[in-house]
């Protein structure tokens, strides 16, 4: 391969990653809910937009939704007790809590813009209504973080980082890197979501502790082969109870 050729492909590869940190910069932002500097390239509308669209979807890979509408009503009060006494209220994003009738997978999980889910799973481990507080408290937490919102625009600057390392036969090594970051960042979430869940129980007038419960449940759910911290993108539940009872002590000194 001549010298001149390998001049221009690191050049080309240099203007893309160039071009991807700028692009990033100008996505930079301060997320008016949790103070936190991030990267991200959707508005609220949009977020909401994606929400809508998947969450039907969404309720079919988990069965349905639930057909017993006192389980839905108590579902609903709950995360509409936690939106309407906090931050979550100040929002312009669209809370809608949904129990899917999948008795098999132990879950939760938000969509952007507020589209909220809770397996009948989960749901019947629990055992009161704090701990659902907990659960759908972490989750709103996740809209407010804007994770998804952050972690598709990572994805894309990743994407472009490994464009630029392919013209120099770097693509496979930046690639690898970007989703270490994206495993990395996915950890971050899910504390930063527990501290928020936390927050808006105190707000709402839950007991905080039973977060710990809901940890401990989802422990004794993943069994003893589960998956080292560093692996997933799940912290280790023991991590997570410690930053919990940190953030209970914060926010109880607060209120
Ligand atoms: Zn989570």
């Amino acid at each position: 391969m001549r010298r001149g050729n390998f001049k221009v492909r690191l050049f080309i590869g240099l203007a893309v990653v160039a071009f991807a940190f700028i692009r990033k910069c100008s996505q930079e932002e301060i997320n008016p809910y949790t103070g936190k500097k991030q990267a991200i390239s959707l508005s609220p509308e949009q977020e909401i937009a994606i929400g809508l669209q998947s969450a039907p979807s969404m309720a079919r890979q988990h069965g349905g939704l639930h057909p017993d509408n006192r389980y839905q009503a108590l579902v609903d009060n709950v995360g509409n007790k936690l939106v309407n006494n906090s931050i979550a209220k100040n929002t312009p994003y669209k809370y809608e809590f949904h129990l899917l009738a999948d008795e098999r997978t132990i879950n939760a999980f938000a969509l952007p813009g507020g589209q909220i889910f809770i397996t009948y799973a989960l749901f019947a481990k629990l055992q009161n209504e704090d701990q659902l507080a907990g659960v759908l408290g972490h989750e709103i937490g996740h809209v407010l973080g804007k994770h998804s919102n952050e972690r598709i625009t990572s994805a894309n600057f990743w994407k472009v980082i490994a464009m630029g390392g392919s013209a120099i036969d770097l693509g496979g090594v930046a690639q690898q890197y970007g989703q270490g970051q994206l495993l990395k960042n996915g950890r971050g979430d899910e504390l930063e979501s527990d501290e928020l869940g936390v927050h808006f129980m105190i707000e709402a007038g839950y007991n905080p502790e039973e977060m710990i419960g809901v940890m401990e449940i989802l422990k004794s759910a993943a069994g003893p082969n589960r998956v080292p911290e560093f692996q997933s993108t799940h912290p280790d539940p023991e991590n997570r109870i410690e930053k919990i009872k940190e953030a209970i002590n914060k926010y109880r000194k607060a209120s």
